[in-house]
């Protein structure tokens, strides 16, 4: 993947440094799957399987990507061959099938197949720690200060019922917390997301069984990726 920029800088042609829109670096979970079209491949992660241990282990990730992103991914696939979906771009079919009655399997396995990405850039190791200068004046405009944003965001996390996913959006010029049901995300809704945390049973059950509100902790705490947060401000 690095070639192609190697060689740019070497001889650049006119225009090149404008090119590339995305500045996301090529391993980045999210940008991979949304470069893709049909039929659609399981995004690399952004890290080594045990890099986010102890508080995501091996096995949970394994489990986590190698089987349930990959069984969203071949869902979708299965879903969209032979569609009109099939060359559209995976945001735009988010939104195109939200709530449309007859399009719920292409709907759930392409959300899912886009918050797992999102969710895998959402974490770092290490991460934690505070948000850089900009986001960090735009969350404590928004809640009063760093802490009670993870406050909020952690809360959301443990009382979201049943399966889904908790969120840091910017909505309305304003960092909010978000939880939503399912597969349902906030492309479906007027926001921005910036930060995922999934808090289906998958996610955890095998490092923390029932409790939900340590597995949450530990990700607020040492696993969040706040440059990748920041990344969607600009
Ligand atoms: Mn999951």
């Amino acid at each position: 993947m690095r070639s192609p920029h190697i060689q740019r800088s070497i001889c650049p042609e006119p225009g090149d440094f404008h090119s590339d829109v995305s500045l996301a670096p090529s391993w980045i979970s999210t940008a991979m799957l949304e470069n893709m079209r049909f039929p659609y491949e399981l995004p690399a992660l952004p890290y080594a399987l045990d890099e986010l241990s102890p508080f995501i282990s091996e096995n949970t990730l394994r489990f986590h990507h190698g089987r349930h992103h990959q069984a969203y991914i071949d869902a979708l696939n299965q879903a969209i061959d032979d569609t009109e979906f099939e060359a559209m771009p995976l945001r735009a079919l988010i939104r195109a099938t939200a709530a449309k009655t007859g399009h719920a399997a292409v709907f759930n396995n392409a959300a899912q197949a886009w918050n797992h990405a999102f969710y895998w850039d959402s974490l770092r190791p290490p991460g934690g720690g505070e948000p850089p200068p900009v986001l960090r004046q735009m969350i404590e405009a928004s809640f009063g200060s760093v802490a009670a944003c993870k406050e909020a965001l952690t809360d959301a996390a443990v009382t979201q019922f049943g399966t889904g996913w908790a969120w840091l959006v910017l909505e309305d010029g304003r960092i909010r917390v978000m939880k939503t049901g399912e597969a349902d995300n906030p492309l479906t809704r007027a926001a921005i997301p910036l930060l995922a945390i999934d808090v289906w049973e998958h996610a955890y059950y095998l490092d923390y069984q029932n409790r939900r509100k340590d597995h949450v902790a530990g990700v607020v705490d040492h696993l969040l990726n706040w440059d990748f947060a920041a990344s969607h401000l600009a």
